[in-house]
């Protein structure tokens, strides 16, 4: 049995041609996400990246699959249709709510849901503002400066008339005719952060209690099941053309086995396996055995570590 406080992921990701977050479209040019970061010498760089939600977004899509007819990770109405507003689309929910329950009862009820309880949600119906805090947290994918480039390339819907412009003022809206459009393709190495709230899963943060009736071990399991379908299937925008070409994942995996935090370092840094590393080791000397380091070299290696992980899995629990 592996006890699981805290686990965090780091990793270089090398991704060919991939368009998986856009900002989206002036004319008929769609623009990639582009972000400006600082290296460690404190220059500036424009790179492309891919944000935080596109991430979480897959890992959700991909958890949603897993719980979906799976008595053990129950789902509520909302999220049995992967519907982005989580509970509080649920009818059931809104009808709760009009019975006046407190903070408390709203974040149990929230917790009945595997989906509410991973990914969070914030509830603000019927003059409530109780927020559940996700158990999964991810940062943007960063292109790692001089190892990332954006190019645009041009293609054409193709129509035997070439009419380039339909006359028809109705042909034009319904996106008939041949149309020529510009889109980007991303490629390069990119920074990867994730990190998972192991200990609180199923817990009310509210009244500091494990809700009643929560399979916490099979929602930790699921959750670390659906973190790898990300990385080997990332489900981003654009893939019935641009399905990235997934070269090489390289990194860390850092978890505790009691209360402390596991160390993660960006991949923006070249050292960053060496130092979490260190810094479990420094940490170590404080708490004995308590922090691990599990450098991979491949997504197949990235895969195994976490298998063996998912199959001795314990979340931790807070002593009440
Ligand atoms: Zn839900």
């Amino acid at each position: 049995m592996t006890v699981i406080y805290n686990l965090s992921i780091a990793a270089n990701a090398t991704l060919n041609m991939h368009s998986l977050n856009n900002e989206g479209g002036e004319g008929n040019q769609i623009q990639t996400r582009i972000v400006t970061v600082v290296d460690s010498n404190g220059r500036l760089h424009s790179v492309n990246a891919i944000s935080g939600d596109m991430l979480k977004h897959i890992q959700a899509e991909h958890l949603y699959y897993l719980a979906k007819g799976d008595d053990a990770l129950p789902l509520c109405k909302a999220c049995a249709i992967f519907d982005a507003n989580r509970m509080s689309a649920d009818p059931d929910f809104q009808q709760f709510l009009k019975g006046k329950p407190t903070p408390v009862q709203v974040v149990d009820r929230l917790l009945t849901c595997t989906l509410d309880d991973i990914e969070g949600n914030l509830v603000t119906q019927g003059n409530q503002s109780v927020p559940r805090k996700s158990v999964v947290e991810f940062g943007w994918a960063i292109g790692i400066p001089e190892r990332v480039s954006t190019e645009q390339y041009f293609h054409v819907k193709y129509d035997p008339d070439r009419r380039e412009i339909p006359t028809e003022k109705a042909e034009r809206s319904g996106n008939l005719g041949q149309a020529i459009f510009h889109r980007p393709a991303n490629s390069g190495q990119y920074a990867i952060i994730v990190s998972v709230e192991a200990a609180r899963v199923g817990f009310n943060d509210i009244n500091q209690r494990y809700a009643e009736g929560v399979d916490r071990e099979k929602r930790l399991k699921a959750l670390l099941q659906s973190l790898i379908y990300t990385f080997v299937q990332p489900a981003g925008a654009m893939r019935n053309t641009q399905n990235p070409h997934i070269v090489d994942v390289k990194g860390a995996i850092s978890y505790t086995t009691a209360p402390a935090p596991a160390p993660l370092i960006s991949p923006l840094n070249g050292a960053f396996v060496d130092e979490m590393q260190q810094v479990a080791a420094a940490m170590n000397a404080l708490h004995q055995d308590r922090i691990h380091v599990l450098p991979f070299q491949s997504l197949a290696e990235f895969a195994q570590i976490m298998q063996t992980l998912i199959a001795d899995a314990q979340p931790y629990t807070f002593t009440q």
